[in-house]
C-alpha cells in the first residue's frame, strides 16, 4: 500500500487543530475544536488514544469501535477537569486495513471516501445539522456546502459521555484508492473533483498535495487535512 498525506493551516486561522495518522493498517484524521489550544488536545489525544488502543487481539471491527469510544472518555474527561480544555471536542474518521478488508469507525463530520474504477463513494456520514437536511431532501448538495450551518456537527468526540460510532467495513480490492479527509476540504472541493484527482494522480502524495492546494486556491477558509491510500493494482 502507497501513502500520502498533507495538513495545512489554511488562509485565516491562526492554529491548525486537524491531526491526522497514516500510520499502515491505521489511517484517521481528526478536527478538533474548542477554545483556545483545546481544539488541537482535543484531536491529538484522539489520534494518540486510537494509535495506542486499536493494536491487539479483538475482532478488528470491535477493537476500532472500542479505541473510538476510549477517546471519547479521555477527551470527556479532560474536557470536565481543565477549565482550560472546557468544551473541546474533534471528529475522528478512522480506516483499520486487515486482511484485505476496510473497517471504517466514524464520529463527526470529516470523510472517507473510496475511489474504486470510475467511482467515488463516501464511506462515512456526515454528523452535522446540515447533513441531516440533505438525507432528508431538504438542501442540495451545493446548497450544503455554503449553508451558514454547516459547521454544527450532531455528534462530536469528548463532548458528551456517550457517542455512537458510525462503523462499517467492506473488502478491499486491488486498486482500490481511499481518501479521508477533514471539512477544510469538502466545503471547497466536490467529490467529483476529488475521483478525478484520484484518477488523474499516480502518486498519492501528488494526489494529496493537489487536493490541499485546490482548497487553498479556494480561499483556504479552514484547516485541510487529506490522507490518501493507494492499494495495489494486481500484477501480471
Ligand atoms: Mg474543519
Amino acid at each position: 500500500m502507497q501513502i500520502g498525506y498533507r495538513t495545512d493551516i489554511g488562509k485565516s486561522r491562526l492554529t491548525n487543530e486537524d491531526r491526522l495518522l497514516a500510520r499502515p493498517p491505521l489511517l484517521a484524521v481528526a478536527d478538533g475544536m474548542g477554545g483556545a489550544q483545546a481544539g488541537e488536545v482535543a484531536s491529538e489525544m484522539a489520534i494518540h488514544v486510537l494509535w495506542e488502543a486499536a493494536p491487539g487481539g479483538e475482532p478488528p471491527q470491535e477493537r476500532l469501535k472500542q479505541a473510538i469510544l476510549e477517546a471519547n472518555r479521555r477527551i470527556f474527561a479532560l474536557a470536565n477537569s481543565d477549565s482550560r480544555c472546557a468544551g473541546m471536542g474533534t471528529t475522528l474518521t478512522a480506516v483499520l486495513l486487515e486482511n484485505h478488508m476496510a473497517y471504517v469507525g466514524h464520529v463527526g463530520d470529516s470523510r472517507a471516501y473510496l475511489v474504486r474504477g470510475q467511482h467515488i463513494r463516501r464511506l462515512t456520514q456526515d454528523q452535522s445539522v446540515v447533513g441531516e437536511l440533505m438525507r432528508l431532501g431538504y438542501l442540495s448538495e451545493a446548497e450544503a456546502m455554503v449553508h451558514p450551518q454547516r459547521n454544527i456537527l450532531t455528534q462530536a468526540l469528548g463532548t458528551e459521555p456517550h457517542v455512537q460510532v458510525e462503523l462499517t467495513q467492506f473488502p478491499i480490492e486491488p486498486g482500490d484508492r481511499l481518501v479521508l479527509c477533514t471539512d477544510g476540504l469538502t466545503s471547497l472541493v466536490q467529490d467529483g473533483e476529488i475521483l478525478d484527482t484520484l484518477r488523474q494522480e499516480r502518486e498519492p502524495q501528488a494526489a494529496a498535495d493537489r487536493l490541499v492546494d485546490l482548497a487553498l486556491d479556494r480561499g483556504g477558509y479552514d484547516n485541510v487535512t487529506v490522507v490518501v491510500a493507494y492499494i495495489p493494482p494486481v500484477s501480471g
